[in-house]
């Protein structure tokens, strides 16, 4: 064994503080972290199997449902997704994907993987779809499932889909959406909105770090997922690789993992023991306070971001009626340099904004205003410092314009 100089050992860790007014991720609530540290305990303690059925039920308050199969993936929000995915679609099968940003073509890129018949239809990147062109799709591609995004970041807009299950079912379509961005900030209703499956993470409106990423399951897609297993002496096998029902994964077989967090607890993974803690406190802390009070608190703030980069001459990306409530993206003024002005929003001013990809790299800066820093104090320090970067870089901002507007708005609603 090699002995490190005590020299070349690192200090324990110790990030700087940031305010996290990006896309995601963002701060954790105080709450969360606290809840992280708290002590393990084995995976069959009474106390491991209580908090994963409490999660269990806080979680159907988030979605909005009544789904016996809501539960956590452990990974990141596209772990939610490759479950959802591998594991209601096998081989051939015909996946529609509607994209209208980037996470959109992770839907669809996801499905190629799972091998499926992967059709997409496409809309301008700051727009949404119509619930008839998304009809109109179903009819013509007859897919098993269709992979829908709620809210993708990566252009702030917010498909409507409650209009969508309703369709779906008339079809005899499953219907899945990816809701990472917009859970909690935005309304979500699994039951009301016929949703079969819907996946999230926690580094948007929940207000956790990256790592768990909560699912909730119809009664019907369950039967889906369930059908694909052959059982045996009542444990669920994976069955013949060369059959469709294989699930190519074992990470992410949901039938598996449904049988882990059912009431047999049939082990299948390590479950990831502080991120469940993460997760339900991030539950907990929104359930608390109300769901409906915390998407009027997504609303009122982002309302106030809005208003004060408007004040400040700041250009608005997209179809600002169906935008997101936690997340703005504004056109970076001419002869800014984009890049360099947002590293000094992080150097002088311990604020994080973020940038944009595809089409809009390098157009657009995004301002996220989501779970712990959706807060008129956060706003208002985010338009502070926009303000003297961009003065700084040339731009003509009006003195004090964005503070005012966002203050005026906070006051009155
Ligand atoms: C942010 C986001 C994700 C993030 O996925 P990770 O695996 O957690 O990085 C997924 N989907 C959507 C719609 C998002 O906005």
């Amino acid at each position: 064994m090699t002995d490190h100089a005590s020299s070349t050992i690192p200090g324990p860790i110790d990030p700087p503080r940031r305010l996290l007014m990006g896309p995601g991720p963002v701060d954790a609530y105080p709450g969360v972290l606290r809840a992280m540290s708290a002590p393990l305990v084995g995976q069959y303690d009474p106390f491991m199997t209580a908090t994963m059925t409490e999660t269990q039920e806080l979680y159907r308050g988030v979605w909005g449902t009544t789904n016996d199969a809501t539960l956590l993936i452990d990974g990141t929000s596209r772990a939610g997704i490759e479950a959802a995915i591998l594991s209601l679609i096998r081989p051939g099968d015909r996946v529609l994907v509607p994209i209208f940003g980037r996470f959109g073509h992770l839907l669809a890129e996801i499905s190629e993987r799972a091998m499926a018949e992967v059709h997409t239809i496409e809309t301008e990147w700051g727009q949404v779809f119509t619930p008839s062109a998304i009809e109109e799709a179903i009819v013509r591609v007859k897919p098993t499932l269709l992979a829908l995004v709620q809210g993708d970041t990566s252009t702030t807009m917010l498909q409507p889909l409650d209009e969508i299950g309703e369709i779906c079912a008339r079809h005899g379509v499953l219907f899945y959406s990816d809701a990472t961005a917009s859970l909690g900030g935005n309304p979500f209703e699994a039951d009301a909105w016929g949703l079969d499956a819907a996946t999230a993470g926690l580094q948007k409106c929940l207000g956790g770090p990256s790592g768990s990423a909560p699912i909730t399951l119809s009664d019907r897609a369950v039967e889906v997922i369930s059908a694909r297993k052959k059982v045996e002496a009542g444990i669920r096998e994976p069955g013949d690789p060369s059959s469709p029902d294989f699930v190519r994964s074992n990470y992410f077989d949901l039938g598996m993992i449904l049988d882990y967090w059912g009431p047999r607890r049939l082990n299948h993974h390590t479950e990831a023991t502080s991120m469940l803690y993460a997760a339900r406190e991030c539950a907990r802390l929104l359930l608390l306070e109300g769901r409906d009070a915390v998407i009027a608190r997504h609303r009122r703030v982002g309302a106030a971001m809005l208003a004060g980069v408007e004040a400040m001459g700041l250009q608005v990306f997209g179809d600002v009626s169906h935008k997101m409530s936690n997340v703005v993206a504004v056109y970076i003024p001419e002869g800014v340099p984009g890049d360099v002005a947002r590293a000094a929003m992080l150097e002088d001013f311990g604020i994080e904004i973020g940038t944009s990809f595809g089409p809009l790299h390098g157009k657009v800066w995004r301002i996220g205003t989501m779970g712990y820093n959706a807060r008129p104090d956060a706003v208002l320090q985010t338009l502070v410092a926009l303000e003297a970067v961009l003065r700084r870089f040339g731009a003509a901002v009006p003195s004090g314009a964005g503070v005012d507007a966002a203050s005026d708005a906070l006051a009155g609603s």
